[in-house]
């Protein structure tokens, strides 16, 4: 194996295609994901570490990573063609505090509708923008706050819906428990996926969004199998 000649022919037909990328400062390797779904070979640039590694061998041991990775974005592909012209840049500020009126005026109105049907009395509670990269939504008993995604208003509206059954149930149950799940399901019976797509949506906005902190080739990434 040469540096610049991978022979990616032996690799299976379903994680095809597949590219080789080379990376300093990494010791292990890695099966990747870019943005269109092809899948990569993240190894170290060092020939020391590199020499460790078969390219072939790391995304055959992550084939089932990877076909769900490639799931995850096929479900939002429509979502994606839409809403393509701001996954392809940073908003400017301007756009940004549209969005971020927007998603609070739509948020607020959509939580307040649905904590009445949920039982809850929220009249007392902020609802207010969470902003950055990190957190699409959270919720606080403590400072009686609700925060949903500057970008919400961008996201379909079952999953603004699920985002905003999230948060509520939180007020009765502050973990991720089997009864927060069961909470959550009473009102949103299409949680899983839409739960699944959401976080890729969020994922893809972040990634246009907060360049800096977003890796720009690789879309998910996962350690590949010790031999
Ligand atoms: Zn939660």
């Amino acid at each position: 194996m040469s540096l610049y000649g991978f022979d990616l022919s032996r690799l299976s037909e379903e994680i095809k295609p597949a590219r080789v990328i080379l990376r300093p400062g990494i010791r292990g390797a890695y099966a990747a994901l870019d943005r269109e779904g092809t899948a990569a070979a993240l190894l170290p640039s060092n020939p020391l570490f590199l020499s460790r590694f078969d390219p072939v061998e790391v995304l055959e041991g992550k084939k089932r990573w990877i076909k769900n990775r490639r799931g995850e974005l096929a479900a939002v592909e429509g979502w994606r063609q839409a809403a393509s012209d701001l996954l392809a840049r940073p908003m400017d500020a301007k756009e940004r505090r549209r969005l971020a009126a927007a998603s609070l005026k739509d948020m607020n109105e959509r939580a307040r509708t649905l904590a009445r049907l949920m039982g809850l009395s929220i009249d007392d509670w902020r609802i207010v923008n969470c902003h950055g990269a990190s957190r699409i939504g959270w919720c606080s008993a403590a400072e009686k706050t609700l925060a949903f995604h500057m970008f919400s208003c961008l996201f379909p509206e079952e999953h603004r819906g699920y985002l905003a059954v999230h948060e509520l149930s939180h007020i009765r149950h502050f973990d991720h428990s089997k009864a927060f799940w069961s909470e959550v399901g009473r009102y949103c019976p299409d949680y899983k996926s839409l739960r699944k797509e959401i976080k890729t949506m969020h994922y893809l906005l972040c990634r246009a969004n907060f360049p800096a902190r977003f890796d720009r080739e690789i879309m998910y990434f996962a350690p590949a199998h010790k031999k």
